[in-house]
């Protein structure tokens, strides 16, 4: 994927910098742990420090220090997490930030005039996230609004790239815009979705909608079917998902780009990610276990330190146990989607593939 700050090799995993910043880690880490693309959220960055404030920086690249490939989201997803703090209509999505309460409209105008002022290199669109579960009527009726939100937006992208609109600073004249496929768990709205929003030219399409309570095979068989509806000459993301597995399995269904939370946020919940399967470093059974957390991971932390001493720095709330465990995280989620890659260009995924799942599913892992 070719993006205005570089390039990104697919599939790729985009590591989570909500404020800017992966949480515990440096921008130095995740250069040295092969990250080429950070996803940063607009909802966070438009509320503190807001988006005019990184524009008069000169975008978020320059603000953060970053210079590789940024994706920001709309800001949708987490509006539409504010239970109770939000109204949709047609015009966009009503809300109170969870920082000072104060009322905010986010259109799909504006939602792409911030990402423009933010500049990163690839924006999304605004759309509505329909709860899982939900009846086909109701995911009919959002699927549709979030695709004339779609035209809408794309109809901004493409006034901001023709000339000024308005007092946005553009500070990434260089910025896609991916559409956004949902319609819940129905085959036949995914379709009528992925058809509708190609038909409106992005520069890329992403899968919405899903990790939100699906059972998994329902999650793999909506996006093996969605896949096969998007143009195969342009990279697809599937948003917000997931673990380990995921990775492997949708890759095996078309995805190309990926972002998570999960190596992160369990990173600070003591959860470990190994080839082995999951490692809560909190249980007592660590406590005088002197082998690194995964001893077939190549990274800082499993080079250097035992299990005992990361089980110490937990228990004591030492800051360096969160540092230290997502460092970890993140190499294995980086090091695991470098192997899918190395497979698909030796020809032999099916295989890694298989022997990924026998590998995982073989081992007791840590409840
Ligand atoms: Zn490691």
């Amino acid at each position: 994927m070719t993006t205005a700050h570089g390039d990104v090799e697919t599939p790729a995993f985009m590591p989570v910098g909500t404020q800017g910043a992966v949480k515990g880690v440096t921008h130095r880490d995740l250069d040295e742990l092969g990250a080429e693309i950070l996803l940063s959220n607009t909802y966070h960055l438009y509320l503190r420090p807001g988006d005019g404030l990184i524009a008069r920086r000169g975008g978020l690249h320059r603000f953060i220090g970053w210079n590789k490939p940024i994706l920001t989201d709309s800001g949708g997803f987490q509006i539409f997490s504010l239970a109770g703090r939000r109204t949709i209509d047609e015009e966009g999505a009503r809300f109170r930030s969870h920082l000072d309460g104060s009322a905010h409209l986010l259109t799909p105008e504006r939602a792409t005039d911030i990402q423009a002022q933010l500049g990163s290199d690839v924006a999304m669109v605004l759309d509505e996230c329909l709860a899982h579960p939900s009846t086909e009527d109701e995911a009919r009726v959002s699927m549709a609004r979030t695709l004339r939100w779609a035209g809408r937006a794309r109809d901004r992208l493409l006034a901001l790239r023709a000339g000024p609109v308005n007092g946005v600073v553009v500070t990434n004249p260089g910025q896609a815009q991916f559409g956004i496929v949902q319609g819940g768990v129905f085959p036949g709205l995914r379709e009528e979705s992925a058809r509708s929003t190609a038909a409106l030219g992005f520069e890329a399409y992403a899968i919405g909608g899903l990790s939100v309570g699906e059972p998994i095979d329902v999650m793999y068989d909506v996006v093996g079917r969605t896949t096969r509806w998007l143009p195969g000459d342009r990279p697809r993301y599937l948003m917000g998902t997931g673990t380990p597995e995921d990775l492997v399995e949708s890759v095996a269904r078309g995805i190309d780009l990926f972002d998570c939370v999960l190596p992160t946020r369990n990173a600070r919940n003591g959860q470990l990610f190994t080839s082995q399967g999951r490692l809560n470093i909190k249980n007592a059974r660590y406590a005088e276990d002197d082998s690194p957390p995964d001893p077939e991971c190549g990274c800082s932390t499993c080079r250097r330190f035992s299990r005992a001493y990361l089980r110490h720095l937990f228990v004591t709330g030492e800051m360096n146990g969160a540092t230290l465990n997502t460092l970890h995280n993140l190499h294995f989620y980086l090091d695991t989607i470098r192997r899918i890659r190395e497979a698909i260009s030796f020809g032999r995924f099916e295989s890694f593939r298989r022997a990924f799942t026998e590998r995982l599913s073989g081992q007791p892992s840590d409840s």
